[in-house]
């Protein structure tokens, strides 16, 4: 099948002004991963999945202090109280009883108090989104402000077993009296005061907003949104590894990944370039990745950090060995971490790549190439054309892993949308447009249609 590799690029010198995004071999470990996948979809317990998304008609109440107990009517709700996601804004909450037609849960400690947070459903069959509902603060709530390393530095991430300070006011001075859970595991307390607590995350930590009960009464964050933890792996799992689209469905439902964390390492080359991409194109990334994926817990793209490397040529062994390497952040239970690896120097097969995607959750952005072909008006829209356009290939447009509802591929560019207006078109225009313009960063309505049906936002 060698014919195939590389056939997704039909630029290269015949068409300088564009650079080209190449998906050919990545498309076909694609395939492969479709096929392989197709018939070992289960729920692994038996129990047949929900095959409707679930629907919210009413909530009540509509206010109260954590541990209110609040009913949720509707229909497609799983019977297993813990099969049901439910959270108010960016914070799950207990489930306590669960039909098909009505769930029972709890306002959730540590939830924003006196603003209107949403409330949403997630079941194996997909997301509803309910009404609004306002948090109020009982007297004398504690709040976790911020959380840090045990060596005092900010931080949002970490792994099972690992020991964090959670900062705020309220606590209680004995540690036995903080009940501290993030998302819904509790998590040991070792050393407290009224401002700090010292916690060891378990083995079954999961991502969640960080949380408190001191002597009894619960946490509410009062200046913004609450304090979310991200629980990273710490190896590589075949949901990170798969073939490109692979992850789709699960990057773009909440279930069962709930968080989605972006990791980007880019490349130091011993000059004194830094190859970063633009906050813009990144914030971009973040905003059209919001527009799509159900993450109720929250998507969070890291600060880069670097790495050094003199290589200015790479191949595509050679980047995956090189992301695979650089890479400390992996998926694990209810979150997904998708790695950005940023390089200097270009893609030795095809030197009009800016972009690549070869694996389910692994993107490359060859960041020296798209500034020599980008003018400094278009560049940051470039970066976010070409990061948006990667992210598409690992939510599994066109017609990768999610299906197509009409026809849209370029017959001639497997993964690509024949529409020149889409982000998903095979090439990329960087060249300088008048009235400031650029490329689209946007999914046209037909790639839309593909990432909604496939289990992304409508
Ligand atoms: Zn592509
Ligand atoms: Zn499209």
């Amino acid at each position: 099948m060698s014919r195939a590799r590389g056939e997704g690029c039909s630029c290269g010198r015949a068409a300088p002004a564009r650079s080209c995004c190449l998906c050919g071999p990545a498309v076909l470990l694609a395939l492969w991963a479709l096929l392989a996948a197709g018939c070992s979809r289960s729920s692994g317990s038996g129990e047949p999945a929900p095959s409707n998304p679930p629907a919210i008609s009413a909530v009540n109440p509509l206010a109260g202090e954590p541990g209110t107990p609040v009913a949720i009517a509707g229909r497609d709700f799983e019977t297993r109280p813990q099969r049901n996601l439910v959270f108010f804004g960016t914070v799950q909450a207990p489930v306590r009883e669960a039909t098909a037609e009505r769930l029972v849960v709890e306002v959730p400690a540590g939830v924003r108090a006196d603003a209107q947070v949403q409330l949403s459903v997630t079941t194996r069959g997909g997301t509803a989104e309910g009404p609004l509902f306002t948090a109020h603060a009982p007297a004398g709530a504690p709040e976790i402000t911020e959380i840090r390393t045990e060596a005092g530095e900010r931080t949002i991430v970490a792994f099972p077993g690992q020991r964090l300070v959670l900062a705020g006011s309220g606590f209680a001075a004995v540690p036995e009296q903080n009940e501290v859970t993030i998302g819904l595991v509790p998590v040991n307390v070792l050393a407290a005061t009224a401002g700090a607590l010292t916690v060891e995350l378990p083995a079954a930590a999961e991502s969640g907003a960080v949380a408190v009960r001191a002597a009894g009464v619960p946490s509410v964050a009062t200046a913004g949104e609450p304090p979310t933890l991200f629980v990273a792996g710490g190896a590589a799992s075949s949901f990170d590894r798969g073939g490109v689209g692979k992850a789709g469905a699960e990057l773009l439902g909440a279930w069962p990944r709930t968080h989605l964390l972006v990791e980007i390492d880019v490349q130091q080359d011993g000059s004194s370039a830094d190859w970063s991409p633009s906050a813009e194109a990144l914030a971009k990334l973040g905003t059209r990745l919001g527009e799509r994926l159900f993450k109720p817990g929250g998507i969070t793209i890291l600060q880069p950090s670097t790495f050094a490397a003199s290589d200015r040529s790479w191949t595509e062994d050679e980047v995956r060995a090189t992301a695979f390497a650089q890479r400390n952040l992996h998926s694990r239970g209810n979150t997904a971490v998708l790695h950005l690896l940023v390089l200097a120097g270009e893609f030795a097969p095809n030197e009009a790549v800016i972009g690549l995607t070869f694996a389910s959750t692994h993107i490359a952005l060859f960041e020296e190439r798209l500034r020599d072909a980008s003018s400094p008006l278009t560049l940051e829209t470039a970066e976010a054309a070409t990061l948006v356009h990667e992210a598409g290939h690992v939510l599994g447009l066109v017609n990768l892993t999610a299906g197509m509802c009409v026809p849209h591929e370029d017959p001639d560019s497997r993964g690509h949308d024949i529409e020149r207006d889409c982000v998903m078109h095979r090439e990329i225009s960087v060249r300088r447009v008048p009235l400031g313009g650029g490329p689209t960063d946007a999914f046209d309505p037909n790639c839309r249609c593909d990432l909604a049906q496939a289990g992304g936002r409508p």
